[in-house]
């Protein structure tokens, strides 16, 4: 069948209604290779991936660690131990500011300039490949929790099929293009390890159809593999795992509920590249692989960035054009702006954004244009659930619509009144909902 001018430019029709083709402002960016940032002053490394995961130092002030030496243990099978990202030396314990998670307990390592590391070690089975993985402190990034844990509850649940989502849908974000682009047959082989792992019997790679002659490298190397490779046009929020799941597998997720009651695990790429160091290399998780980007960015590219770099340190090593009024930690739509000044790199930091001029236009009164509903992804009304905040009760109905919003910032972002609607959709979910995080917890892509 011919194929229409509108799909062979933006790909098969998207699955769901709503969404927006978000200008992507990737040109220039996408094409730069990934650069390694080599550990200069002291790094501020967190000795836990998250703050309800509770792990203990195994290194003390003045010892001396090499590269991928364990720094902390976990306490409890939920939680991993974190690894030293260079040689150096341990100058203190003492905490350290995280975006997302705030003071975190930490360990200030100072690089020695050495290139020791810990020998690696090589061979096990399918069946060991999650005490691999927890061993190296592989994390997930959505849900956020170590991969093992994420893999044992997937078992657990029997799901049939593995999505691996390389959509990458939010403007600026380039990690997982570049990671297709620099390692495609290590992100097939990883696939197939952890689809093995798994006992799925379906794994499936999900690309932007736009990017077609990664689509074709993909597909060449996938040949006589059982990873199938979907290429999908990509409105944002495409990347979210209940979109993918509908799109892809063609099941609708209950509102609030997890991608695992549709038999379905959606593991973002950043998380099988993790995986793949651990599972093929032997190599415990020390770096992030972050886009450092905006307008006040004079190299902006993806960067290998040593876990525990202070961000204010890495927007200094990458050069800046002009001093940054506005700094946003993650995607344009789904991350956080914040003073980036004493925050840390963590093991799933994603993207640094920094602008030259901060957003100041002032929330006005609702102009009822429809926007926000037209585009929602998931149907539900937005202005409806935003007024909920100065009301004292909440109807059922409402309460489902807070659990099904995907926190995919679409609605604040065409809202031309400028209205807060996805925070304040999502303080009303914790407060009206008894939930606190959206399927999945929430839009991390
Ligand atoms: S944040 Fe929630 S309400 Fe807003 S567009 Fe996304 S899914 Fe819809
Ligand atoms: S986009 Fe903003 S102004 Fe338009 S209907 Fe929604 S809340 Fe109102």
């Amino acid at each position: 069948m011919q194929m229409s001018l509108l799909t062979h430019l933006l790909g098969p029709r998207s699955a769901f209604d709503g969404g927006l083709y978000l200008p992507d402002r990737k040109a220039g960016l996408a094409r730069r290779p990934i650069q390694t940032l080599h550990p200069e002053g002291p790094l501020h490394v967190p000795l836990t991936v998250r703050r309800d995961l509770t792990t203990e130092p195994v290194v003390r002030k003045g010892d001396r660690v090499v590269l991928g030496q364990a720094l902390s243990r976990a306490t409890n099978d939920q939680a991993v131990g974190v690894h030293a990202p260079c040689a150096g030396e341990i100058l203190s314990l003492e905490r350290v500011w995280t975006v997302e998670d705030g003071f975190l307990p930490g360990a200030v390592l100072v690089p020695d300039g050495s290139s020791d590391k810990v020998p690696q070690h090589q061979g096990w089975d399918d069946e060991s490949i999650i005490v691999q993985l927890a061993e190296c402190g592989v994390v997930c990034d959505m849900p956020r929790a170590p991969l093992h844990v994420v893999m044992r509850d997937a078992i657990a649940a029997g799901v049939t099929d593995l999505i691996v989502n390389a959509m990458e849908t939010e403007p600026y974000l380039t990690a997982d293009l570049r990671t297709l682009v620099e390692y495609p047959g290590r992100m097939i082989d990883a696939t197939c390890e952890l689809a093995d792992a798994l006992g799925v019997s379906r794994a499936i790679l999900a690309v932007p159809f736009r990017h077609r002659r990664v689509v074709r490298r993909l597909q060449s190397e996938a040949a006589g593999r059982y990873v199938e490779i979907v290429a999908l046009s990509n409105p944002y929020p495409q990347c979210h795992p209940v979109m993918l799941v509908k799109a892809i597998l063609d099941r609708e997720v209950a509102p609030g509920a997890s991608i695992l009651s549709e038999d379905a695990v959606v593991l973002p790429l950043a998380t099988v590249r993790r995986a793949s160091d651990a599972i093929l290399s032997d190599l415990p998780t020390t770096h992030a692989l972050m886009t450092v980007a905006g307008d006040a960015v004079e190299h902006a590219g993806t960067y290998r960035v040593p876990v525990g770099t202070p961000l204010a340190r890495l927007a200094k090593r990458v050069g800046m054009l002009a001093p940054a009024a506005q700094a946003v930690y993650g995607g344009p739509l789904t991350g956080s702006a914040f003073g980036y000044e004493d925050a840390v790199v963590t093991h799933d930091s994603k993207a640094l954004l920094l602008f030259g001029r901060a957003d100041v236009s002032r929330p006005v009164p609702c102009v009822r244009c429809g926007w926000c509903i037209e585009d929602c992804p998931v149907g539900i009304d937005p202005p409806a659930l935003m007024r909920l905040e100065t009301e004292a009760t909440c109807s059922e109905p409402k309460r489902i619509a807070l659990r099904a919003c995907i926190e995919c910032g679409l609605c604040s972002h065409v809202c031309p009144s400028r209205l807060p609607l996805s925070e304040t959709i999502i303080r009303n979910r914790i407060r009206f909902a008894g939930t606190e995080s959206a399927p999945e917890g929430g839009t991390r892509h």
